[in-house]
Protein backbone atom coordinates (compact mmCIF):
# COMPACT_ATOMS: atom_id res chain seq x y z
CA UNK A 1 0.00 0.00 0.00
CA UNK A 2 2.94 2.63 1.06
CA UNK A 3 4.86 2.08 -2.46
CA UNK A 4 1.28 2.52 -4.42
CA UNK A 5 0.33 5.20 -2.09
CA UNK A 6 3.77 6.73 -2.36
CA UNK A 7 3.44 7.37 -6.24
CA UNK A 8 0.38 8.07 -6.49
CA UNK A 9 0.94 11.18 -3.85
CA UNK A 10 3.80 11.82 -6.70
CA UNK A 11 1.95 11.81 -9.35
CA UNK A 12 -0.54 14.26 -8.07
CA UNK A 13 2.45 16.58 -7.49
CA UNK A 14 3.55 16.01 -3.38
CA UNK A 15 7.11 15.42 -2.73
CA UNK A 16 7.03 12.35 -1.01
CA UNK A 17 9.84 9.55 -0.23
CA UNK A 18 9.68 6.32 1.91
CA UNK A 19 11.38 5.73 4.66
CA UNK A 20 12.13 1.80 5.77
CA UNK A 21 14.46 -0.63 6.97
CA UNK A 22 17.06 -1.69 4.71
CA UNK A 23 15.93 -5.36 4.77
CA UNK A 24 17.97 -7.41 2.08
CA UNK A 25 15.47 -7.94 -0.39
CA UNK A 26 14.80 -4.01 -0.07
CA UNK A 27 19.04 -3.16 -0.86
CA UNK A 28 18.73 -5.90 -3.47
CA UNK A 29 15.71 -4.29 -5.31
CA UNK A 30 16.22 -0.50 -4.92
CA UNK A 31 17.82 1.27 -7.51
CA UNK A 32 20.72 3.75 -7.63
CA UNK A 33 21.04 3.37 -4.00
CA UNK A 34 23.85 5.60 -2.19
CA UNK A 35 24.84 6.76 1.65
CA UNK A 36 23.45 9.91 2.50
CA UNK A 37 23.87 10.57 6.47
CA UNK A 38 24.93 8.58 9.62
CA UNK A 39 22.90 8.63 12.27
CA UNK A 40 24.24 7.46 16.12
CA UNK A 41 22.44 6.82 19.92
CA UNK A 42 19.23 5.04 17.81
CA UNK A 43 17.41 2.69 20.09
CA UNK A 44 19.35 -0.04 18.41
CA UNK A 45 22.39 1.47 17.91
CA UNK A 46 23.77 3.23 15.09
CA UNK A 47 22.82 3.55 11.41
CA UNK A 48 23.61 4.71 8.14
CA UNK A 49 20.79 6.13 6.24
CA UNK A 50 20.93 5.13 2.57
CA UNK A 51 19.32 6.52 -0.65
CA UNK A 52 17.69 5.09 -3.67
CA UNK A 53 14.17 4.73 -5.70
CA UNK A 54 12.05 2.34 -5.92
CA UNK A 55 12.60 0.11 -8.73
CA UNK A 56 9.05 0.35 -10.35
CA UNK A 57 7.76 3.19 -9.06
CA UNK A 58 11.14 5.57 -9.28
CA UNK A 59 9.65 7.17 -5.61
CA UNK A 60 12.63 8.09 -3.44
CA UNK A 61 13.44 5.59 -0.80
CA UNK A 62 15.54 6.23 2.70
CA UNK A 63 16.98 2.84 4.35
CA UNK A 64 17.50 2.63 7.40
CA UNK A 65 20.82 0.16 7.52
CA UNK A 66 21.45 -1.30 10.56
CA UNK A 67 22.28 -4.88 9.81
CA UNK A 68 22.46 -6.19 13.30
CA UNK A 69 18.85 -5.17 13.31
CA UNK A 70 17.54 -5.83 9.78
CA UNK A 71 19.66 -7.86 8.10
CA UNK A 72 17.55 -10.97 8.54
CA UNK A 73 15.66 -13.98 6.29
CA UNK A 74 12.09 -12.83 7.94
CA UNK A 75 10.71 -9.06 8.08
CA UNK A 76 8.67 -9.54 11.56
CA UNK A 77 9.43 -13.42 12.65
CA UNK A 78 11.68 -15.76 12.12
CA UNK A 79 11.51 -18.83 9.35
CA UNK A 80 9.38 -20.59 12.13
CA UNK A 81 6.63 -18.30 12.25
CA UNK A 82 8.33 -16.80 15.57
CA UNK A 83 8.56 -12.72 16.64
CA UNK A 84 11.53 -11.32 16.69
CA UNK A 85 12.36 -11.24 20.26
CA UNK A 86 13.83 -7.34 19.52
CA UNK A 87 11.24 -6.44 17.40
CA UNK A 88 10.37 -3.43 20.16
CA UNK A 89 14.32 -2.48 19.44
CA UNK A 90 14.13 -2.76 15.21
CA UNK A 91 11.17 -0.85 15.02
CA UNK A 92 12.05 1.73 18.02
CA UNK A 93 14.94 2.76 15.75
CA UNK A 94 12.90 3.16 12.52
CA UNK A 95 10.65 5.53 14.37
CA UNK A 96 13.40 7.56 15.80
CA UNK A 97 15.38 7.66 12.40
CA UNK A 98 12.01 9.44 11.06
CA UNK A 99 11.69 11.48 13.94
CA UNK A 100 15.79 13.15 13.05
CA UNK A 101 14.87 13.19 9.32
CA UNK A 102 11.66 15.68 10.66
CA UNK A 103 14.20 17.32 12.76
CA UNK A 104 16.49 18.01 9.60
CA UNK A 105 19.23 15.73 8.55
CA UNK A 106 22.32 17.34 5.95
CA UNK A 107 21.12 16.60 2.26
CA UNK A 108 17.75 15.30 3.32
CA UNK A 109 14.72 17.10 2.43
CA UNK A 110 13.07 18.06 5.52
CA UNK A 111 9.13 16.79 5.86
CA UNK A 112 5.59 19.06 6.40
CA UNK A 113 4.37 15.52 7.06
CA UNK A 114 5.16 12.03 8.48
CA UNK A 115 2.69 9.22 7.80
CA UNK A 116 3.85 6.38 9.98
CA UNK A 117 1.44 2.88 9.11
CA UNK A 118 0.69 0.17 11.48
CA UNK A 119 2.67 -0.87 14.60
CA UNK A 120 5.82 -0.68 13.03
CA UNK A 121 6.06 2.76 12.78
CA UNK A 122 4.22 3.64 15.87
CA UNK A 123 6.48 5.03 18.09
CA UNK A 124 7.13 7.87 15.40
CA UNK A 125 4.67 10.16 16.57
CA UNK A 126 5.77 9.94 19.75
CA UNK A 127 9.39 10.68 19.08
CA UNK A 128 8.71 13.31 16.57
CA UNK A 129 6.65 15.07 19.90
CA UNK A 130 9.57 14.38 22.09
CA UNK A 131 11.90 15.77 19.46
CA UNK A 132 9.77 18.87 19.30
CA UNK A 133 9.92 18.58 15.42
CA UNK A 134 7.14 20.96 13.84
CA UNK A 135 6.26 18.05 11.49
CA UNK A 136 2.74 16.73 11.77
CA UNK A 137 2.08 13.25 12.16
CA UNK A 138 -0.56 11.00 10.80
CA UNK A 139 -0.83 7.39 11.53
CA UNK A 140 -2.38 4.63 9.69
CA UNK A 141 -4.06 1.62 11.42
CA UNK A 142 -3.89 -1.35 8.63
CA UNK A 143 -4.88 -3.81 11.21
CA UNK A 144 -5.98 -3.41 14.46
CA UNK A 145 -5.37 -7.59 15.37
CA UNK A 146 -1.63 -6.82 15.36
CA UNK A 147 -0.27 -4.21 18.02
CA UNK A 148 2.94 -4.06 19.04
CA UNK A 149 2.83 -4.42 22.02
CA UNK A 150 5.90 -5.33 24.65
CA UNK A 151 7.13 -5.71 28.19
CA UNK A 152 6.72 -1.99 29.74
CA UNK A 153 9.75 -2.37 31.51
CA UNK A 154 11.51 -1.53 28.20
CA UNK A 155 9.73 1.47 27.63
CA UNK A 156 13.20 3.58 29.39
CA UNK A 157 15.18 1.28 27.04
CA UNK A 158 13.97 2.54 23.86
CA UNK A 159 13.82 6.19 25.58
CA UNK A 160 10.43 6.76 27.00
CA UNK A 161 9.84 9.16 29.82
CA UNK A 162 7.96 7.48 32.56
CA UNK A 163 4.99 9.38 32.53
CA UNK A 164 4.05 7.93 29.52
CA UNK A 165 4.56 4.84 30.60
CA UNK A 166 2.05 4.88 33.51
CA UNK A 167 -1.06 3.05 34.04
CA UNK A 168 -3.03 4.37 30.96
CA UNK A 169 -5.33 5.46 33.56
CA UNK A 170 -3.56 7.97 35.09
CA UNK A 171 -2.56 10.01 31.93
CA UNK A 172 -3.67 9.74 28.73
CA UNK A 173 -0.78 10.16 26.58
CA UNK A 174 0.62 6.70 28.22
CA UNK A 175 1.57 4.11 25.93
CA UNK A 176 0.45 1.59 28.64
CA UNK A 177 -1.54 -1.00 27.11
CA UNK A 178 -2.74 -3.84 30.02
CA UNK A 179 0.25 -3.76 31.69
CA UNK A 180 2.35 -3.60 28.67
CA UNK A 181 3.59 -1.00 25.92
CA UNK A 182 2.26 -0.68 22.41
CA UNK A 183 3.68 0.94 19.66
CA UNK A 184 -0.20 1.04 18.13
CA UNK A 185 -1.40 2.93 21.11
CA UNK A 186 1.57 5.22 20.86
CA UNK A 187 0.91 5.75 17.31
CA UNK A 188 -2.99 6.02 18.19
CA UNK A 189 -2.66 8.62 21.16
CA UNK A 190 0.22 10.98 20.06
CA UNK A 191 -0.51 11.28 15.90
CA UNK A 192 -2.22 14.28 15.38
CA UNK A 193 -4.74 12.44 13.07
CA UNK A 194 -5.09 8.67 12.45
CA UNK A 195 -6.54 6.98 9.61
CA UNK A 196 -7.59 3.41 8.90
CA UNK A 197 -8.09 2.06 5.46
CA UNK A 198 -11.95 2.47 5.29
CA UNK A 199 -14.81 3.97 6.86
CA UNK A 200 -16.81 1.28 8.12
CA UNK A 201 -13.68 -0.13 10.05
CA UNK A 202 -12.77 3.51 11.44
CA UNK A 203 -16.58 2.85 12.68
CA UNK A 204 -16.24 -0.70 13.48
CA UNK A 205 -12.74 -0.20 15.63
CA UNK A 206 -14.62 1.91 18.27
CA UNK A 207 -16.73 -1.49 19.13
CA UNK A 208 -15.66 -4.44 21.16
CA UNK A 209 -16.42 -6.80 18.69
CA UNK A 210 -13.64 -4.61 16.61
CA UNK A 211 -11.59 -2.96 18.72
CA UNK A 212 -9.03 -6.19 19.45
CA UNK A 213 -9.31 -4.31 23.28
CA UNK A 214 -8.21 -0.76 21.82
CA UNK A 215 -11.79 0.45 21.43
CA UNK A 216 -11.46 2.13 24.87
CA UNK A 217 -8.38 4.21 23.42
CA UNK A 218 -9.55 4.86 19.77
CA UNK A 219 -13.27 5.99 21.63
CA UNK A 220 -11.42 8.61 23.57
CA UNK A 221 -8.94 9.23 20.81
CA UNK A 222 -12.11 9.49 18.10
CA UNK A 223 -12.36 13.34 17.07
CA UNK A 224 -9.31 12.62 15.23
CA UNK A 225 -10.14 9.28 13.49
CA UNK A 226 -11.23 8.67 9.95
CA UNK A 227 -11.55 6.23 7.55
CA UNK A 228 -9.75 6.94 3.65
CA UNK A 229 -10.35 2.96 1.54
CA UNK A 230 -7.04 1.96 -0.31
CA UNK A 231 -6.80 2.21 -3.67
CA UNK A 232 -4.92 -0.36 -6.04
CA UNK A 233 -2.57 -0.18 -8.54
CA UNK A 234 -4.80 0.08 -11.98
CA UNK A 235 -1.68 -0.46 -14.53
CA UNK A 236 -1.08 -4.23 -12.92
CA UNK A 237 -4.23 -5.09 -12.17
CA UNK A 238 -5.98 -4.49 -15.45
CA UNK A 239 -7.52 -7.46 -17.35
CA UNK A 240 -7.12 -5.33 -21.01
CA UNK A 241 -3.08 -5.22 -20.43
CA UNK A 242 -2.42 -8.26 -18.12
CA UNK A 243 0.51 -10.41 -19.25
CA UNK A 244 -0.14 -13.44 -17.00
CA UNK A 245 -3.52 -14.19 -18.40
CA UNK A 246 -4.64 -15.98 -21.11
CA UNK A 247 -6.45 -13.63 -23.38
CA UNK A 248 -6.98 -9.85 -22.75
CA UNK A 249 -10.52 -8.25 -21.86
CA UNK A 250 -12.11 -5.52 -20.89
CA UNK A 251 -15.56 -4.27 -19.71
CA UNK A 252 -16.71 -3.68 -23.51
CA UNK A 253 -15.87 -7.11 -24.79
CA UNK A 254 -15.36 -10.04 -22.07
CA UNK A 255 -14.93 -12.80 -24.13
CA UNK A 256 -11.30 -13.13 -23.77
CA UNK A 257 -12.44 -14.69 -19.85
CA UNK A 258 -13.80 -17.47 -21.36
CA UNK A 259 -9.89 -18.58 -22.24
CA UNK A 260 -8.76 -17.29 -18.61
CA UNK A 261 -11.57 -19.83 -17.59
CA UNK A 262 -10.56 -22.47 -19.27
CA UNK A 263 -6.65 -21.57 -18.39
CA UNK A 264 -7.83 -21.41 -14.59
CA UNK A 265 -9.65 -25.16 -14.88
CA UNK A 266 -6.54 -26.75 -16.43
CA UNK A 267 -3.79 -25.12 -14.28
CA UNK A 268 -6.47 -26.06 -11.05
CA UNK A 269 -6.66 -29.84 -12.28
CA UNK A 270 -10.96 -29.12 -12.50
CA UNK A 271 -12.83 -30.51 -15.07
CA UNK A 272 -13.30 -28.24 -18.51
CA UNK A 273 -16.51 -26.95 -18.31
CA UNK A 274 -17.18 -23.27 -19.65
CA UNK A 275 -20.30 -23.27 -17.80
CA UNK A 276 -19.83 -24.66 -14.84
CA UNK A 277 -19.77 -21.91 -12.21
CA UNK A 278 -16.39 -21.52 -10.81
CA UNK A 279 -15.56 -19.75 -7.53
CA UNK A 280 -12.23 -18.57 -6.45
CA UNK A 281 -10.91 -18.31 -3.26
CA UNK A 282 -7.12 -16.43 -3.02
CA UNK A 283 -6.40 -15.14 0.63
CA UNK A 284 -4.19 -16.26 3.64
CA UNK A 285 -5.60 -19.23 4.65
CA UNK A 286 -6.71 -17.93 8.73
CA UNK A 287 -9.43 -17.59 10.77
CA UNK A 288 -9.70 -13.73 10.22
CA UNK A 289 -10.24 -14.89 6.43
CA UNK A 290 -13.07 -17.44 7.66
CA UNK A 291 -11.10 -20.18 5.96
CA UNK A 292 -12.09 -22.60 8.90
CA UNK A 293 -15.73 -21.95 7.81
CA UNK A 294 -15.37 -22.16 4.00
CA UNK A 295 -13.37 -25.49 5.55
CA UNK A 296 -17.12 -26.84 6.78
CA UNK A 297 -19.55 -25.47 4.38
CA UNK A 298 -17.15 -26.98 1.16
CA UNK A 299 -18.40 -30.45 1.13
CA UNK A 300 -22.38 -29.56 1.24
CA UNK A 301 -21.81 -26.69 -0.87
CA UNK A 302 -20.46 -29.57 -3.61
CA UNK A 303 -23.22 -32.06 -2.45
CA UNK A 304 -25.84 -29.09 -3.37
CA UNK A 305 -24.77 -27.56 -6.49
CA UNK A 306 -23.47 -30.82 -8.84
CA UNK A 307 -21.52 -28.54 -11.62
CA UNK A 308 -19.56 -25.84 -8.76
CA UNK A 309 -16.46 -25.70 -8.82
CA UNK A 310 -13.76 -24.18 -6.70
CA UNK A 311 -10.29 -22.85 -7.19
CA UNK A 312 -7.92 -22.30 -3.88
CA UNK A 313 -5.04 -20.10 -4.20
CA UNK A 314 -3.78 -19.36 -0.28
CA UNK A 315 -1.56 -20.23 2.69
CA UNK A 316 -1.94 -19.94 6.18
CA UNK A 317 -2.46 -22.26 9.23
CA UNK A 318 -1.79 -25.29 8.59
CA UNK A 319 -4.54 -27.40 9.99
CA UNK A 320 -7.04 -25.49 7.14
CA UNK A 321 -4.22 -25.84 4.79
CA UNK A 322 -4.47 -29.76 5.24
CA UNK A 323 -8.36 -29.67 5.09
CA UNK A 324 -8.65 -28.08 1.95
CA UNK A 325 -6.54 -30.89 0.15
CA UNK A 326 -8.23 -33.36 1.60
CA UNK A 327 -11.48 -31.84 0.19
CA UNK A 328 -9.70 -31.60 -3.12
CA UNK A 329 -8.50 -35.02 -3.08
CA UNK A 330 -12.53 -36.04 -2.25
CA UNK A 331 -13.77 -34.10 -4.88
CA UNK A 332 -11.40 -34.09 -8.25
CA UNK A 333 -11.73 -32.09 -10.85
CA UNK A 334 -14.30 -30.05 -8.71
CA UNK A 335 -11.73 -28.41 -6.35
CA UNK A 336 -8.48 -27.43 -6.95
CA UNK A 337 -5.99 -26.08 -4.36
CA UNK A 338 -3.03 -24.67 -4.12
CA UNK A 339 -0.92 -23.61 -0.94
CA UNK A 340 1.70 -20.78 -1.24
CA UNK A 341 2.17 -17.17 -2.18
CA UNK A 342 1.73 -16.58 -6.04
CA UNK A 343 1.49 -13.43 -7.61
CA UNK A 344 1.06 -14.82 -11.04
CA UNK A 345 -1.49 -17.44 -10.11
CA UNK A 346 -3.31 -14.81 -8.43
CA UNK A 347 -4.01 -12.68 -11.44
CA UNK A 348 -4.80 -16.25 -13.54
CA UNK A 349 -7.47 -16.76 -10.67
CA UNK A 350 -9.28 -13.62 -10.81
CA UNK A 351 -9.56 -13.52 -14.39
CA UNK A 352 -10.94 -17.03 -15.18
CA UNK A 353 -13.31 -17.38 -11.93
CA UNK A 354 -16.89 -15.88 -11.73
CA UNK A 355 -17.24 -15.51 -8.45
CA UNK A 356 -14.61 -14.76 -5.34
CA UNK A 357 -15.98 -16.01 -2.38
CA UNK A 358 -14.15 -13.92 0.70
CA UNK A 359 -15.13 -14.49 3.70
CA UNK A 360 -14.01 -12.09 6.76
CA UNK A 361 -14.38 -12.20 10.21
CA UNK A 362 -13.21 -8.15 10.01
CA UNK A 363 -11.55 -6.60 7.29
CA UNK A 364 -9.59 -3.62 7.33
CA UNK A 365 -9.58 -2.91 3.95
CA UNK A 366 -9.44 -5.70 1.73
CA UNK A 367 -7.83 -5.99 -1.92
CA UNK A 368 -8.50 -9.14 -2.98
CA UNK A 369 -12.27 -8.03 -3.56
CA UNK A 370 -10.89 -5.08 -5.37
CA UNK A 371 -9.12 -6.96 -7.77
CA UNK A 372 -12.11 -9.70 -8.92
CA UNK A 373 -14.61 -7.15 -9.56
CA UNK A 374 -12.10 -5.40 -12.01
CA UNK A 375 -11.30 -8.62 -13.38
CA UNK A 376 -15.51 -9.11 -13.65
CA UNK A 377 -15.31 -12.01 -10.80
CA UNK A 378 -18.25 -10.94 -8.32
CA UNK A 379 -17.31 -11.33 -5.26
CA UNK A 380 -19.79 -13.02 -2.51
CA UNK A 381 -18.31 -11.33 1.11
CA UNK A 382 -18.95 -10.63 4.59
CA UNK A 383 -20.85 -7.33 5.59
CA UNK A 384 -17.29 -5.91 7.26
CA UNK A 385 -15.03 -3.26 7.00
CA UNK A 386 -13.34 -2.13 3.57
CA UNK A 387 -15.56 -5.09 1.89
CA UNK A 388 -18.95 -3.43 2.51
CA UNK A 389 -17.46 -0.10 1.54
CA UNK A 390 -16.58 -1.50 -1.62
CA UNK A 391 -18.62 -3.87 -2.77
CA UNK A 392 -22.52 -3.04 -3.81
CA UNK A 393 -24.57 -5.49 -2.75
CA UNK A 394 -27.32 -7.07 -5.19
CA UNK A 395 -31.04 -7.22 -4.95
CA UNK A 396 -32.83 -9.23 -7.12
CA UNK A 397 -35.61 -6.53 -7.05
CA UNK A 398 -34.06 -3.41 -8.68
CA UNK A 399 -35.56 -4.11 -12.35
CA UNK A 400 -33.76 -0.66 -13.30
CA UNK A 401 -30.51 -1.93 -11.47
CA UNK A 402 -30.17 1.75 -10.26
CA UNK A 403 -27.99 0.34 -7.17
CA UNK A 404 -25.04 -0.44 -9.33
CA UNK A 405 -24.60 -3.84 -7.60
CA UNK A 406 -21.25 -5.43 -7.81
CA UNK A 407 -21.48 -8.39 -5.78
CA UNK A 408 -23.44 -9.74 -2.47
CA UNK A 409 -22.79 -9.54 0.46
CA UNK A 410 -23.63 -11.50 4.06
CA UNK A 411 -23.87 -11.13 7.58
CA UNK A 412 -23.22 -13.70 10.31
CA UNK A 413 -20.02 -16.65 10.48
CA UNK A 414 -21.49 -19.92 10.27
CA UNK A 415 -21.86 -22.33 7.15
CA UNK A 416 -25.36 -21.65 6.61
CA UNK A 417 -24.33 -17.63 6.16
CA UNK A 418 -21.30 -18.80 3.91
CA UNK A 419 -24.17 -21.47 1.64
CA UNK A 420 -26.62 -18.76 1.73
CA UNK A 421 -24.72 -16.20 0.28
CA UNK A 422 -23.16 -18.38 -2.62
CA UNK A 423 -26.70 -19.51 -3.20
CA UNK A 424 -27.88 -16.05 -3.76
CA UNK A 425 -24.87 -15.33 -6.58
CA UNK A 426 -25.87 -18.95 -7.78
CA UNK A 427 -29.24 -18.00 -8.83
CA UNK A 428 -27.92 -14.63 -10.17
CA UNK A 429 -25.31 -16.58 -12.04
CA UNK A 430 -27.81 -18.58 -14.24
CA UNK A 431 -29.75 -15.69 -15.21
CA UNK A 432 -27.24 -14.22 -17.43
CA UNK A 433 -28.73 -10.71 -18.37
CA UNK A 434 -28.40 -10.37 -14.32
CA UNK A 435 -25.07 -11.34 -14.25
CA UNK A 436 -23.88 -9.65 -17.22
CA UNK A 437 -24.91 -6.19 -15.54
CA UNK A 438 -23.14 -7.02 -12.27
CA UNK A 439 -19.92 -7.44 -14.68
CA UNK A 440 -20.18 -4.61 -15.90
CA UNK A 441 -20.49 -2.41 -13.01
CA UNK A 442 -18.25 -4.39 -11.37
CA UNK A 443 -15.79 -3.59 -13.92
CA UNK A 444 -16.61 0.37 -14.74
CA UNK A 445 -16.27 0.82 -11.14
CA UNK A 446 -13.13 3.24 -10.48
CA UNK A 447 -11.04 1.77 -7.66
CA UNK A 448 -7.79 3.29 -8.10
CA UNK A 449 -5.82 5.96 -5.85
CA UNK A 450 -7.34 9.04 -7.11
CA UNK A 451 -9.90 9.86 -4.77
CA UNK A 452 -7.96 8.28 -1.92
CA UNK A 453 -5.03 10.27 -2.41
CA UNK A 454 -7.44 13.52 -3.28
CA UNK A 455 -8.59 12.69 0.74
CA UNK A 456 -5.21 11.58 1.85
CA UNK A 457 -4.05 15.41 0.67
CA UNK A 458 -7.03 17.21 2.13
CA UNK A 459 -6.12 15.90 5.17
CA UNK A 460 -2.58 17.23 4.89
CA UNK A 461 -3.17 20.45 3.98
CA UNK A 462 -6.27 20.77 6.73
CA UNK A 463 -3.22 19.35 9.71
CA UNK A 464 -1.01 21.87 8.23
CA UNK A 465 -3.56 24.77 8.22
CA UNK A 466 -3.63 25.16 4.61
CA UNK A 467 -6.28 25.37 1.91
CA UNK A 468 -6.58 21.89 0.21
CA UNK A 469 -4.62 20.66 -3.30
CA UNK A 470 -4.80 23.27 -5.82
CA UNK A 471 -4.22 22.53 -9.38
CA UNK A 472 -0.98 24.20 -9.11
CA UNK A 473 0.82 22.12 -7.42
CA UNK A 474 4.23 23.79 -7.26
CA UNK A 475 2.17 27.14 -5.27
CA UNK A 476 0.19 24.49 -3.27
CA UNK A 477 3.65 23.21 -1.68
CA UNK A 478 5.19 26.51 -1.44
CA UNK A 479 2.31 27.56 0.58
CA UNK A 480 2.43 24.16 2.83
CA UNK A 481 5.89 24.10 3.49
CA UNK A 482 5.60 27.76 4.84
CA UNK A 483 2.40 27.24 7.08
CA UNK A 484 3.80 24.08 8.90
CA UNK A 485 7.13 25.60 9.86
CA UNK A 486 4.71 29.03 11.00
CA UNK A 487 2.53 26.37 13.16
CA UNK A 488 5.49 24.80 13.88
CA UNK A 489 6.47 28.18 16.30
CA UNK A 490 3.31 28.07 17.89
CA UNK A 491 2.51 24.85 18.64
CA UNK A 492 1.45 23.76 22.01
CA UNK A 493 4.97 21.93 23.74
CA UNK A 494 4.79 18.58 24.61
CA UNK A 495 6.14 19.09 27.78
CA UNK A 496 9.27 20.98 28.16
CA UNK A 497 10.49 18.59 31.21
CA UNK A 498 10.80 16.31 28.61
CA UNK A 499 13.18 18.49 26.54
CA UNK A 500 16.38 16.30 27.83
CA UNK A 501 14.80 12.61 26.88
CA UNK A 502 13.90 13.96 23.30
CA UNK A 503 17.42 14.75 22.26
CA UNK A 504 18.44 11.34 22.98
CA UNK A 505 15.42 9.81 21.28
P1 LIG B 1 -4.71 -9.21 4.01
O1 LIG B 1 -3.78 -8.05 3.94
O2 LIG B 1 -5.56 -9.24 5.26
O3 LIG B 1 -4.05 -10.54 3.76
P2 LIG B 1 -5.85 -8.04 1.62
O4 LIG B 1 -6.98 -8.47 0.74
O5 LIG B 1 -5.89 -6.63 2.10
O6 LIG B 1 -5.78 -9.06 2.83
O7 LIG B 1 -4.48 -8.22 0.85
C1 LIG B 1 -3.99 -9.47 0.55
C2 LIG B 1 -3.31 -9.42 -0.78
O8 LIG B 1 -2.50 -10.58 -0.95
C3 LIG B 1 -4.27 -9.43 -1.93
O9 LIG B 1 -3.68 -8.68 -2.94
C4 LIG B 1 -4.36 -10.90 -2.32
O10 LIG B 1 -4.72 -11.09 -3.66
C5 LIG B 1 -2.95 -11.31 -2.07
N1 LIG B 1 -2.80 -12.72 -1.75
C6 LIG B 1 -3.24 -13.36 -0.64
N2 LIG B 1 -2.87 -14.66 -0.67
C7 LIG B 1 -2.19 -14.86 -1.82
C8 LIG B 1 -1.54 -15.98 -2.43
N3 LIG B 1 -1.52 -17.17 -1.84
N4 LIG B 1 -0.91 -15.80 -3.61
C9 LIG B 1 -0.92 -14.60 -4.21
N5 LIG B 1 -1.51 -13.50 -3.69
C10 LIG B 1 -2.15 -13.62 -2.51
Amino acid sequence: MVSAYAAALRDAGAAVSILMPAYPAALERAVDVAPVARMTGLPGGDARLLRGHMPDTGVTVLLLQMDHLFAREGLYRDPQGRDYLDNLTRFASLAAAAARVARGVRNVKRPDIVHAHDWHAGLTSLYLRLAGVAAKSVFTIHNLAFQGNHPLAMGGWIGVPPELLAPALSDERSIEFYGSLSMMKAGIVHADRVTTVSRRYAREILTPRFGHGMEGVLQAQAGKLSGIVNGIDTAVWNPATDKHIARPYSVDDTAGKQACKRELQQAFGLTRDPFAPLVAIGSRLTEQKLADVVVHTLPALLERHPRLQFAILGQGEQGIEQALQDIAGAWPGRVGVQIGYDERRAHMLHAGADILLHGSRFEPCGLTQLYAMRYGTIPVASRVGGLADTIVDYLPHDPRGDRKATGFLFDGESPDDVMHALGRALDAFVEPSSWHVLQRNAMSRDFGWGASTSNYLALYADLVDARPAQPDTRVRKTSVRARAAAAGSRRDEFNTGLGEMARSA
